[in-house]
């Protein structure tokens, strides 16, 4: 157990729940800790703004480079920080309207991903429009130092001081206008803390995340250089679920840009359209004697053992949890759900979890994702308005095997480059392999080095199985022969 990530995330809920109280206890951090009689005066937010050289500034605009996490956050190759794969983003600029509010940014990047396909060139676009009101967007312009001294102007900032790695710092924080509030009701709460120079060096704020809970997001500012009087981190960074998410390095900024009107103007792209078909019906087929398979969605399976079931993948959101849940207690009524096997961390394989931890049901994963998913699903869920959650879990190295008289359950660790927590469930006795992400290429194509890497362990173990079925369902069925076909066995 992380004593130190324990810490982190009390701290975080004193913070929250000190500010939902309405009349602040931060006064007592303050009375607690007199500064010494040679320590500089608490300044006041107009201090701070004018330190920061904001006293005339409604806009700003930046640029140099920056990079964001690989994939996205919770897609990465490890669940817990830190993420050190990152993909570049040259000719990187933004501006903020901080009257509005609103905020561009746009610039080049290559989009890689985790089957190590060729990276392709794309564009880099953050639109967070004057219309935008939703707090997960609009935090990314009340996170920059900028927006949340606007922040603190408009909504009544208290100030007080505290102590954060020993140091003590200006703490200056306020709330979320009336009407902009998270599910609960609650308004949400945005930290600064700021030097010994009136500097903001980090903010924070939660938002309500449906895996996450009340998710802790916080901006990070060093290195601070003066552009024509503004003063401006050279180094920013992002991170959320405790590890850098998003960064960037700034060469060049300027207050007020004349240009202020071209720089925001951005016309997204049309939409998709969209729009499914009806939703089947009949989504539940059993597939061998006490299995079944959940079918129109991310795949799932129910294996029926004696006096328990055991469910494989949860799906890939919270409402095809659901949707799971009630086909496999339809399926095979008046037995518990002991456990849900989760196939890797990644964020679509792993928001169908929470009904299930509901339900009472261990997460059985491999053992490098249970501190992130602990972690994760340990938070406080207060801005979603939901009951905190008591995750159990059954960590797996090498080969788990979950069996009873009537039923067994191989669980592969399979060693890849798409996540270092990857596990693959082998029925011996009905001679099922269901994996998650190992689709198999087109006739014709090359397998990327992922597939192979579960070809060469299924031949080099002689792992027995008929049947490859996929989470992310196969056009037709394939078998062992098709996956071994790809490393020419
Ligand atoms: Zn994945």
């Amino acid at each position: 157990m992380d004593r130190s990530r324990h810490l982190l995330s009390l701290m975080a809920v004193s913070v929250l729940l000190a500010s939902c109280g309405g009349s602040t206890e931060e006064s007592t951090t303050a009375t607690s800790t007199a500064p010494p009689a040679a320590m500089a005066a608490t300044p006041s937010l107009d201090e701070v703004i004018n330190a920061m050289g904001m006293a005339d500034v409604d806009s700003l605009t930046f640029s140099g480079s920056a990079w964001r996490i690989r994939n996205s956050f919770r897609q990465t190759l490890r669940a817990s920080p830190p993420w050190p794969d990152r993909d570049e983003i040259t000719n990187f600029v933004r501006t903020i309207d901080l009257n509005q509010p609103a905020s561009f940014a746009r610039g080049d990047t290559f989009a890689s991903n985790l089957f190590l396909d060729p990276p392709v060139a794309g564009t880099y676009i953050q639109n967070i429009p004057a219309t935008q009101t939703s707090w997960g967007q609009q935090l990314e312009i009340w996170l920059t130092p900028w927006g949340f001294l606007q922040g603190a102007e408009n909504n009544a900032a208290s100030i007080s001081t505290t102590m954060m790695d020993g140091e003590e710092y200006t703490m200056i924080s306020w709330m979320s206008p009336e009407g902009q509030t998270a599910p609960s009701g609650l308004r949400y709460t945005v930290n600064g803390y700021v030097n010994d120079d009136n500097l903001v060096t980090m903010i924070e704020t939660w938002v309500e995340d449906a895996f996450m809970g009340d998710m802790h997001v916080v901006g990070v500012y060093s290195d601070y250089e003066s552009f024509n009087g503004l003063m401006v981190p050279t180094v920013i960074e992002q991170q959320r679920g405790g590890g850098g998410i998003f960064g960037v390095e700034v060469e060049a900024a300027a207050a007020n840009p004349a240009d202020l009107v071209a720089l925001m103007d951005y016309t997204p792209p049309a939409g998709g359209g969209g729009g499914g078909g009806a939703a089947p019906t009949d989504i539940t087929q059993m597939i061998a004697d006490g299995v079944y398979l959940v079918t129109a969605g991310y795949q799932s399976m129910a294996v029926e053992f004696s006096d328990h079931i055991v469910v494989l993948e949860s799906g890939q959101s919270e409402a095809r949890g659901e949707q799971i849940l009630a086909e496999v207690k339809a399926a095979v009524p008046g037995k518990p759900i002991r456990y849900v096997v989760n196939s890797h961390p990644h964020s679509d394989h792993t928001a169908g979890l929470i009904p299930f931890v509901r339900e009472g049901a261990t997460i059985v994963t491999h053992a490098n994702n249970v501190d992130f998913l602990e972690m994760a699903l340990s938070t406080p869920r207060t801005l979603l308005g939901e009951e905190s959650m008591n995750p159990q879990f059954m960590g797996i190295e090498g080969v788990g095997v979950l069996e009873d008289d009537t039923m067994r359950i191989d669980l592969h660790s399979v060693p890849n480059l798409h996540t270092d927590g990857m596990l693959v469930p082998v029925l011996p006795q009905q001679g099922i392999m269901f994996q998650a992400d190992f689709t198999l290429p087109v006739a014709g194509a090359q397998a990327n080095p992922f597939v192979v890497t579960l070809a060469n362990y299924v031949a080099d173990n002689d792992v027995q199985f008929e049947q490859y079925i996929a989470v992310h369902a196969a056009a037709t069925p394939q078998t062992r022969a098709d996956l071994l076909a790809t490393i020419g066995e």
